[in-house]
């Protein structure tokens, strides 16, 4: 499988001012077509950073692409070190250098010498036009090695629009086209490494060129399996085992791609002609505000209440002072409360509710940071159910959110909670 080399080059990237998003893209566009990265650097405006930067690219890789420093500021120095680099020398692009005089005259722009010094390019290399910006795209290739090198500007949209005129093309033209299929399989409930020594059979049986990768979040576990091959056949074992992958996450399993949580329990509560209201006090109203950004949640949300103060729980949701007092704000039978309390007075299918310490502050010897129960309330099922999440409140309140909406998919799928 041809490698890629991806170079960004920019002093701003590398004192945190600008975030280095053009390789990011690269990179996904290129594993699309088949084509491995090797490495990604990112590196100053500096002669010597981009020379050795080369210097591993032309080592590791087939292609090389590099973006930034083409600007006609002092600052921007791409162009004459690759000049240097490759023992040539600059000239001036007609074609761009006239391009330009117009683009100034339109904009009534006195021309300048920085305007001029873009369209310089160092002279052996094949220039790309960029229908988008000013600095064009240039094209080194050593057919001895079959080695090509792109190098591109640092602005986004006019990366994009170069590679796809021109990278991607002369790509797809130029190196062994692969069969390359990807699918993300969004799982809940379930830790990366029990799914790991629950998958380790499974991954015995992939073939070099299957993938499987494990990216965890806060609201979701990601497996990710990929395939890159010039066999055609083995996009057919690729599929057989992709099933078999399926029956094997079940379990866990909520959706695919890029299906969110918030999105496939919106599905479902259409699908079921099913409403949910939800009764909050640890997350805040963080709960509410993720169901209902979902386009169209009219159609099954009715509401939410957040309780954070006890009196509020008991006025609002109709929670017993006396299971306060015995049981304490977060714990089973509050949560329970809470889900009834919510569902009756908002008179929905369903009832959610959400109690915890979320921290700093508020642990107890038997209850520490991070321990929620999450209360799920319809017409045949009340039950709470406890979470231990980590000592960090932002991240207690996003897995509670997450994991009060995965009891709802389970409870709806039919799937022991
Ligand atoms: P340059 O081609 O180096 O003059 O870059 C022009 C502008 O593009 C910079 O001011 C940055 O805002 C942006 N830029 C450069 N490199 C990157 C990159 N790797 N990712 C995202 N933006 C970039
Ligand atoms: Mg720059």
């Amino acid at each position: 499988m041809a490698k890629a080399t991806l170079i960004a080059i920019g002093n701003e990237i590398l004192i945190g001012r600008t975030l280095d998003t053009n390789t990011h893209w690269l990179a996904q566009n290129l594993n699309a077509r088949g084509i491995e990265i090797a490495q990604i650097l990112v590196i100053a405006d500096q002669e010597e950073a981009i020379k050795n930067a080369l210097d591993w690219g032309f080592t590791k890789s087939e292609i090389i692409i590099s973006c930034g420093g083409l600007g006609g500021t002092i600052d921007d120095i791409t162009r004459r070190t690759i000049a240097d680099y490759f023992g040539t020398y600059l000239k001036t692009h007609e074609p761009t250098l006239r391009k330009i005089e117009k683009i100034y005259q339109e904009r009534n722009r006195p021309f300048t010498e920085v305007a001029a010094r873009i369209s310089l390019v160092p002279e052996g290399c094949q220039v790309l036009p960029n229908e988008e910006g000013l600095a064009p795209g240039l094209l080194f290739t050593k057919e001895n090695t079959h080695q090509c090198y792109f190098v591109l500007p640092g602005v986004p949209h006019e990366m994009k629009h170069l590679a796809q005129t021109h990278v991607f093309p002369y790509i797809e033209k130029h190196y062994d086209s692969h069969f390359f299929r990807s699918i993300t399989l969004r799982t809940m409930g379930v830790t990366e490494t029990y799914l790991a020594t629950l998958l380790a059979p499974f991954e015995q049986k992939l073939l070099p060129s299957m993938q499987l990768a494990y990216n965890p979040s806060l609201s979701s576990l990601d497996i990710r399996f990929s395939i890159s091959t010039l066999e055609e056949k083995e996009l057919i074992q690729f599929n057989t085992l992709l099933e078999e992958l399926k029956n094997i996450l079940a379990p866990f399993l909520f959706g695919e791609g890029e299906a969110t949580l918030e999105e496939v329990l919106g599905n479902l509560l259409i699908a079921n002609a099913s409403s949910i209201s939800v009764a909050e006090s640890c997350t805040g109203g963080a709960l509410c505000a993720k169901i209902i950004s979902v386009p169209g949640a009219s159609r099954y949300i009715h509401g939410g209440i957040v309780a954070y103060a006890n009196e509020q729980k008991i006025n609002l949701l109709g929670v017993k002072p006396s299971t306060l007092q015995e049981f304490g704000a977060v714990s089973e039978q509050t949560a329970i409360e809470m889900a009834v309390g919510i569902r009756e007075k908002m008179g929905t299918t369903i009832g959610l509710s959400t109690t915890g310490i979320a921290g700093p502050d508020g642990a107890t010897p038997t209850k520490p940071v991070g321990t929620v129960w999450i209360g799920y309330a319809d017409a045949y099922n009340t039950y709470a159910k406890q979470f231990i999440f980590e000592n960090n409140r932002e991240r207690v309140i996003q897995r509670s959110v997450a994991n009060a909406m995965y009891i709802v998919i389970k409870q709806i799928k039919g799937q022991k909670n």
